[in-house]
């Protein structure tokens, strides 16, 4: 077996996280653009003043984008581009949940390299600014990942860039920031996290680094995910976990990428505005029966005792606990929705492949739920 690791990102995990390490962003420059979401909520955990105060402390000017909506789209990343150009910043910090992180991402790209929109997504680019990270969700990993996922109007649908050049030279992962996210974000993003554990345990990239880490962010998130399909809101411990368990399951698929959830649940987001996270939870359980039913490889199996879950039958009750009714689609909208799935690449990672029919089952009965 051959495998390789790349992980450049340097983390520093903890209360206080950005106020004790900020003298390492000097490295990266004198101008930052801070690239944030357009709710506001980096203003009231804390985040955003934190990093402000730090910038300053490091003689460092910067600049606020704060338009970035959920699922990002191409539009909202070149007008950060632009901003970035227009200040001649030389570092992007992305802050905020993972459509704030994958939004700064492309706008690192797109500050200093003149492509089209195709050549963005073909990673038609060698170079970013480089770019620190404060997530301030537990779900994506994007502060560790080499990931953007954008809305793409042109093709209907989300897509992902992909390329070293992205990956974050500095995460603060700060779980103080996360202490107030409502309930219903709070579940949809740890059903994100324990997705990309569980299809990076269940690719075919999957290394036994991977592997290792793939079997502690279950572990950690299949415990959160139970209590949280109880009612029960993460205390103080809970939510360190739950982001502690989000940034491992960012590396995983930084190594091996995601599969099946990942590539149907774009669509139920892009046309019915199913949050990321749950619409993966809507696809997992399905998605499981197959590659058990098709593959019979005990790893379907291991995964799920990893997380805590006796049976397939008990992960499908708490992740329809978790994400609640499942959008109303038409026959003729699912038919649409795996047309346009069915050309996304990281349907080939998973351990079995499925067929556009497989596809079309796995939405049918996760719609059924
Ligand atoms: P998000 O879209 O970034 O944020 C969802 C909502 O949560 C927003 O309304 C946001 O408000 C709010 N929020 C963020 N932090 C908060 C806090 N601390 N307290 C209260 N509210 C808070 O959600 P996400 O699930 O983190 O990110 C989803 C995106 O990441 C999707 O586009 C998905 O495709 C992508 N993703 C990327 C990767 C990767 O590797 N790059 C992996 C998986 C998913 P504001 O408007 O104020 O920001
Ligand atoms: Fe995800």
């Amino acid at each position: 077996m051959t495998w390789n690791w790349l992980s450049p990102t340097r983390l520093f995990f903890g209360n206080g996280a950005i106020a004790g390490n900020y003298e390492e962003m000097k490295a990266l420059g004198k101008r930052a653009l801070i690239v944030t979401g357009k709710g506001g909520s980096a203003v009231r955990n804390g985040s955003l003043q934190d990093l402000c105060q730090a910038l300053s402390d490091c003689n460092i000017s910067w600049e606020i984008f704060r338009e970035v909506e959920a699922n990002p789209s191409v539009e909202t990343v070149r007008r950060g581009a632009a901003a970035a150009r227009e200040a001649q910043t030389e570092f992007i910090a992305g802050l905020g949940g993972g459509s704030p992180l994958d939004a700064a991402k492309a706008i690192a790209v797109l500050a200093i390299n003149d492509i089209t929109d195709e050549e963005l997504f073909a990673v038609r680019f060698t170079a970013a600014l480089p770019m620190v990270a404060v997530p301030t969700t537990a779900g994506t990993g994007s502060e560790v990942t080499p990931y953007s996922i954008l809305t793409y109007h042109a093709i209907e649908n989300k897509k992902s860039i992909f390329s070293p050049a992205i990956i974050p030279a500095i995460a603060y992962i700060d779980p103080a920031y996360t202490r107030d996210i409502p309930f219903n974000i709070t579940a949809d993003t740890a059903v994100d996290a324990y997705s990309h554990a569980l299809e990076g345990y269940l690719a075919v990239k999957s290394n036994p680094m991977s592997d290792l880490i793939a079997r502690e962010a279950l572990r950690i998130s299949g415990t959160e995910l139970k209590l949280l399909a109880s009612g029960t809101n993460p205390g103080t411990a809970g939510r360190e976990a739950l982001i502690y368990a989000s940034t491992l399951a960012g590396l995983v698929i930084s190594q091996t990428g995601t599969s099946i959830p990942h590539a149907m649940g774009y669509p139920l987001t892009h046309f019915k505005g199913v949050p990321h996270g749950r619409a993966n939870g809507i696809l997992m359980p399905a998605y499981l029966a197959f590659t058990l039913r098709k593959s019979g490889n005990p790893r379907v199996m291991e995964a799920l005792q990893c997380s805590g879950f006796g049976s397939l039958q008990e992960f499908q009750k708490i992740m329809r606990d978790l994400c609640g009714p499942v959008p109303q689609c038409s026959d003729h909208e699912q038919a649409r929705f795996i047309e346009i799935c069915s050309k996304a690449k990281n349907l080939s990672n998973n351990i079995v492949r499925p067929s556009q029919q497989d596809l079309a089952l796995i939405l049918r009965e996760s719609l059924q739920a």
